[in-house]
């Protein structure tokens, strides 16, 4: 058995930069069309300047791989001015607004969620068109902080009903009720959040490969997620948002958020899909409600899966860099062809 996927899109992953950049990017452009890249680096990319050098050393990275295009987006700060945005308007496909400190390399982000205070930087993007990804968390305790931040969307939604706002990496069933509540609200959600909850993370020995930003969540919500993405919604999208960390970083008093999905992603989705009855859904969820909510025609890229156990390697070396995989030694049952 094959499945034939046609420009697979992944709208949220972690490139990051230097010698990881170099070895995590070409396995996101071997098996996708394109791939919406997070701004988090350090210092994050808040100028032209940084954003162009970043642009060049991705495609750098990725050069072997001509059928793939990366879309970038700037860290948001709150005074932005029209014209630095208008300036930048092209060279960006949304910008993702990190509050302060709620995951990594997010210590710069705003330190208030007031409307008033995002306002500016809000109605210039709202003016232009230029799309919201938030990474929707407060402060507070760990299993309630995405709850605690929907009156944050729907103030923004409510507030600037023309501008279209991304809940990036939803975990709850709170966020997948609230997406049809506005129009202008989307989401992207990741492949282990499809899969596991809090206990697959932390209810036997602790698993820190995986452990991420939001924490993975209750039964009901991964459920919730579950039917979300496999009916094929049109407001929802696959973001991985695949978060390379290198290993002695994630096997440490102190682990790193973050899953490492992006190189078997597409096969565990078409996992998901198949045993969920909803293949015919598949190609919505990793790429066409992303064309439509982002507007864009992605490259022209076939994807072949044929149906044959793949085993995933421990970890994925390279520049110095040893990055372990979701599902690191077992086996799963798609490939790549
Ligand atoms: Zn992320």
């Amino acid at each position: 058995m094959t499945l034939r996927l046609s420009s697979p899109l992944d709208m949220h992953i972690h490139f990051r930069d230097e010698e990881m950049l170099k070895l995590v990017a070409p396995l996101t452009a071997k098996t996708f069309s394109g791939a919406l890249i997070m701004p988090n680096l350090v210092p994050p990319i808040t100028t032209k300047e940084a954003l162009l050098s970043y642009i060049k050393r991705i495609k750098e990275a990725t050069k072997e791989q001509a059928d793939f295009e990366a879309f970038v987006t700037l860290f948001f700060q709150a005074d932005y001015s029209y014209e630095f945005l208008e300036d930048i308007k092209d060279s960006i496909i949304g910008i993702k607004l990190y509050p302060a400190g709620v995951t990594t390399n997010s210590e710069t982000g705003v330190s208030s969620m007031d409307i008033n205070v995002l306002r500016p930087t809000l109605e210039s993007m709202s003016k232009l068109g230029i799309p919201l990804c938030v990474h929707g968390e407060t402060n507070g305790f760990v299993m309630d902080r995405e709850k605690e931040f929907m009156p944050i969307y729907e103030s923004i939604a409510s507030a600037f009903p023309d501008l279209t706002i991304i809940m990036e990496h939803i975990t709850t069933k709170a966020a997948v009720d609230l997406l049809d509540k506005y129009p202008n609200l989307y989401a992207t959600i990741t492949l282990q959040h499809l899969i596991i909850t809090l206990d697959d993370v932390a209810g036997g020995m602790l698993k820190p490969h995986l452990f991420c930003k939001p924490i993975a969540k209750r039964p009901e919500d991964r459920d919730a997620l579950l039917h979300l993405a496999i009916s094929g919604h049109p407001k929802v999208m696959f973001g991985s948002d695949s978060a390379p960390h290198p290993k002695h970083k994630k096997e440490a008093c102190g682990c790193a958020a973050g899953v490492f999905t992006a190189p078997i992603a597409l096969q565990v989705l078409a996992q998901i899909f198949e045993d969920n009855n909803a293949l015919d859904n598949l190609d919505k969820f990793i790429s066409l409600n992303a064309r439509k909510i982002y507007k864009f025609t992605p490259i022209e890229k076939t994807i072949t899966l044929i149906k044959k156990d793949f085993s995933v390697p421990s970890s994925y070396d390279g520049f110095n860099q040893t990055v372990v995989p979701m599902f690191a030694n077992e086996s799963i049952p798609w490939s790549l062809k």
